[in-house]
């Protein structure tokens, strides 16, 4: 067969996918081909072919030119985030169309506005049948120039001529750190220089040589005896050069008796100095449980490597994905499960990742072997980032693999059955798993793994679970049937204690319960210290069901609506109407009580998938909180519209997030005030900031003359305060809102209000914490707005207190030399004063 040649699709600068601002395409995890740098405003055909499909965004499409070749082309980067509405298609999926045909018209402006790169990357996605011997980069081209020629892999021709040679060979990886990145990139270029398909394989599972991202898939360790395969003309050939390579080592440390280096664990434990018999863990979810450990080990399904036909294996996969889609979409509830559902089915209908399976599926693979190849090379590509939150939701990723392999296999997913009084052990969990869980049965986890922030942390807070993450190796040497005391509060499992110190925790156990019934009894009544000062017991909230749970449990109102949680699953940006129906809603079931509602919190920890930030190299300290809304200021008018449309007025305040200097507060008044003018809404609208940086509590002063209140995000301030992230489990057992130094910048902002008359709150994870609100009210805290169901026991707490001994107490903690100290401190006052 002759050479391909593809045309410009584009008018622009051409250039390497090197050149390409994204991992990604950059790294030709999707394929190899050329970039365009636009300057015209419409897509071309770069080939005579039939449209595969058309992503519904409008950004991007696939092809299938002369020769078989299938091409994929993105216009720009992250543009599925803009929700379509840059791009008009002028054809249609299934469409024969003819090179030069437009394909796509643009507005360009648009796109170079809100989205992070306009550069497009052309993709050849079956790389294994087509070789590229020649770009034309570095240059301006029209559409209509030659930009890419192709040749058709031989050994695909003679495999499927004469069914090729198959030949495999086993050996052992020398590499002290297994097949990583660049091992994988050399194993593909050796691969490269025979006509050969080969592959290795691991297990049950196989990646083929040419992609890096489904080798480091394989997990492949020092040690692993592999099978590298090979089909094809000069198959023999390549598994022989393969083997030598690997053999040899790559000029990799080979450490042939060393054990694999251990992964930089979490190890809180070593972190703590806790006695024998007790391992140390990071609070997931608070609470006391005592049972009977029973380890949670799930098998790998079991999927062939090879398909039965691509129409068969096709079909399989859309049904199974179907059947997991209904399955996510029809199961009941709402909060965070069904949050956590909403983001599974958006992962379910990822383009990308279903084009991934399609091509394994093409390529000969069983359905579920396809499937599996494409969930993992996208975890993996999202553990890379080098970001704890979307390193987390990689479990999400596998969550789903399992759950459609189990559709496809029949493979038990039945809720997992485990006896009463069950303490889930586990190296991680999928929140499917959690979600499966019977509470009457399973009473905590603790987890060797784990994130404090991941879903499964969530999960468990919602359904009562007290759970402890990050224990680390430790947790290994229990046995299933091992009784345990899971203190998640004081970040402790006691591994088979005593009798005495088991009839204690029985004793602890009981009290507790009573104290929680005694709490829910008298929540409706209200919130002041045994002196007699008011003490405002709010509710934090990120959904309708958490407003209600809330008013159950005896809120006064609502000191956070964290309203970026209320719009996770779209992919456009809420107009202010539906923003005003849903916060109308929230504002109704709290029959009146004020809503603090804080304008969107997205960026850093928090991806939106509707407001496009280019990748940044630190997040946390990057594009996010209000700046992101002052950046775009009609995601911020079209917000506040929404807030300022509940009737009535004054029932929501607004609270600013990540607010560093007075010129934020400032530019959000100043529209404030313009919409209100606008809207004829007379009343003033009170508008408050939170207090996260460690540059809003040191001029808390300054801040306060422009603020209506402040209140404090415990859980920010503390991660800028210690340098310490708050979702990455290698610092988790470090972070601690107690520390002193987190403390002096409470008393700091404190003090700084009360100049200008403001009240302070705290709705960070703090006031949560029974340790700490002894410490908040003694610094001169007034409003706490904590998890709905903790209300209860805060208040009850609350009105144990005097303001003269809880001052006392802040004094001494201020001066302390740790977390671990002003801990150990108001746990003994508690004791005092309950004695
Ligand atoms: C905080 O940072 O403490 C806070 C309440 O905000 P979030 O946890 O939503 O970042
Ligand atoms: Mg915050």
């Amino acid at each position: 067969m002759t050479a391909i040649r593809l045309t410009a699709p584009l008018k622009g600068w051409a250039c390497s996918l090197d050149e390409v601002p994204d991992a990604v395409f950059a790294g030709r995890m999707l394929g190899d081909g050329i970039a365009i740098d636009p300057v015209g405003t419409s897509l071309h055909a770069p080939c005579d072919g039939e449209v595969l499909t058309l992503h519904s965004g409008g950004h991007a499409i696939t092809l299938r030119g002369v020769g078989g070749v299938e091409l994929l082309m993105h216009i720009g980067i992250d543009t599925v985030q803009l929700g379509g509405a840059p791009f008009t298609a002028r054809v249609a999926p299934g469409e024969r169309v003819t090179q030069g045909q437009v394909l796509i018209e643009f507005d360009l402006d648009a796109i170079v506005c809100a989205a992070p790169s306009v550069v497009t990357p052309i993709l050849v996605t079956n790389g294994d049948a087509f070789r590229i011997v020649a770009h034309g980069g570095g240059r301006m081209v029209e559409p209509g120039d030659v930009v890419l020629t192709l040749e058709p892999v031989a050994a695909r021709e003679a495999v499927a001529e004469t069914g090729g040679e198959r030949v495999s060979a086993e050996v052992r990886v020398p590499m002290a750190h297994g097949i990583h990145a660049r091992p994988a990139a050399r194993i593909g270029d050796v691969a490269k220089g025979f006509s050969a398909t080969s592959w290795l394989v691991k297990g049950g599972a196989q990646a083929t040589t040419r992609g890096a991202v489904g080798l480091l898939g394989l997990g492949i360790r020092h040690g692993d005896v592999i099978e590298v395969r090979a089909s094809g003309a000069d198959a023999a050939q390549a598994v022989a050069a393969l083997v030598a390579l690997i053999e040899g080592g790559m000029g990799e440390a080979t450490a042939p008796d060393a054990p694999p280096p251990a992964p930089i664990a979490p190890a809180p434990a070593g972190l703590r100095d806790l006695p024998a018999g007790q391992l140390g863990g990071t609070l997931a979810a608070a609470g006391y449980a005592i049972g009977t450990a029973r380890w949670l080990r799930v098998a790998e399904i079991e999927v062939p490597v090879d398909g039965q036909g691509i129409e068969v294996e096709a079909q399989r996969l859309e049904r199974a994905l179907g059947a997991v889609r209904a399955r996510l979409a029809a199961a009941p509830g709402t909060g965070a499960g069904a949050a956590i559902r909403a983001a599974h089915i958006a992962f379910l209908d990822d383009d990308d990742l279903r084009a991934e399976a399609d091509r394994g599926i093409v390529g000969g693979q069983d359905a579920g072997h396809a499937w599996r190849g494409a969930t993992r090379a996208q975890a993996m590509v999202l553990k890379g980032l080098g970001d704890s939150r979307l390193a987390e939701r990689a479990d999400d990723l596998l969550d789903l693999e399992r759950q459609v392999l189990a559709e496809l296999t029949g493979a038990e997913t039945a809720a997992l059955a485990f006896a009463p009084g069950t303490i889930l052990l586990a190296d991680d969990l999928l929140p499917s798993q959690v979600m499966a869980l019977d509470p009457a049965a399973v009473v905590g986890l603790a987890i060797e793994r784990g994130g404090p922030t991941s879903h499964v942390a969530i999960l468990a807070g919602t359904m009562g679970l007290p759970a402890l993450v990050a224990i680390g190796a430790p947790l290994q040497d229990v046995a299933d049937g091992t009784t345990l005391i899971l203190d998640a509060d004081g970040g402790v499992v006691h591994v088979d204690p005593p009798e005495a110190v088991l009839a204690e925790a029985r004793a602890i156990a009981g009290r507790r319960a009573d104290a929680a019934a005694a709490a829910l009894a008298a929540a409706g009544e209200a919130c002041r210290t045994a002196d007699g000062v008011r003490i405002e017991a709010f509710a934090n909230l990120g959904s309708v069901e958490d407003a209600r749970i809330a008013v159950a449990n005896g809120a006064e109102g609502s000191g956070l609506l964290r309203t970026e949680f209320l719009f996770l699953e779209r992919d456009t940006a809420p107009d202010a109407t539906e923003q005003a129906a849903l916060y109308g809603e929230i504002a109704g079931v709290l029959e009146g009580r004020p809503l603090i509602v804080r304008l969107l919190d997205v960026g850093g920890d928090k991806p939106a998938p509707y407001l496009p930030i280019a990748p940044e190299e630190n997040p946390a300290l990057g594009l996010r909180g209000i700046r992101v809304a002052l950046a775009m200021p009609k995601i911020l008018e079209a917000q506040l519209r929404g807030i300022l449309s509940v009737r009535p007025v004054g029932q929501c305040r607004i609270m600013i997030p990540m607010v560093a200097s007075v010129a934020e507060i400032v530019a959000v008044r100043a529209v404030v005030d313009r919409l209100r003018g606008e809207m004829g809404i007379a009343e003033r609208v009170e508008v408050g900031i939170m207090v996260e940086t460690p540059a809003a509590a040191v001029t808390a002063g300054t801040l306060a003359a422009h603020a209506d209140f402040l209140s404090i995000g415990t859980n920010d301030l503390t991660q800028y305060a210690l340098a310490m992230d708050r979702g990455n489990p290698a610092v988790a057992a470090g972070i601690d809102g107690l520390h002193p130094a987190v403390l002096q910048l409470i008393a700091h902002t404190a003090q700084g209000a009360a100049r200008h008359g403001r009240w302070v709150g705290v709705c960070g994870g703090l006031a949560s914490d029974g340790l700490a609100v002894p410490l908040l009210i003694g610094l001169g805290i007034t409003e706490l707005s904590a998890a709905p169901r903790f209300v209860p026991e805060l208040k009850a707490l609350v009105r144990t207190l005097s303001i003269d001994r809880c001052h006392a107490l802040a004094t001494r903690a201020l001066a302390a030399a740790s977390a671990g100290e002003v801990r150990a401190m108001v746990r003994d006052f508690l004791k005092e004063q309950a004695a």
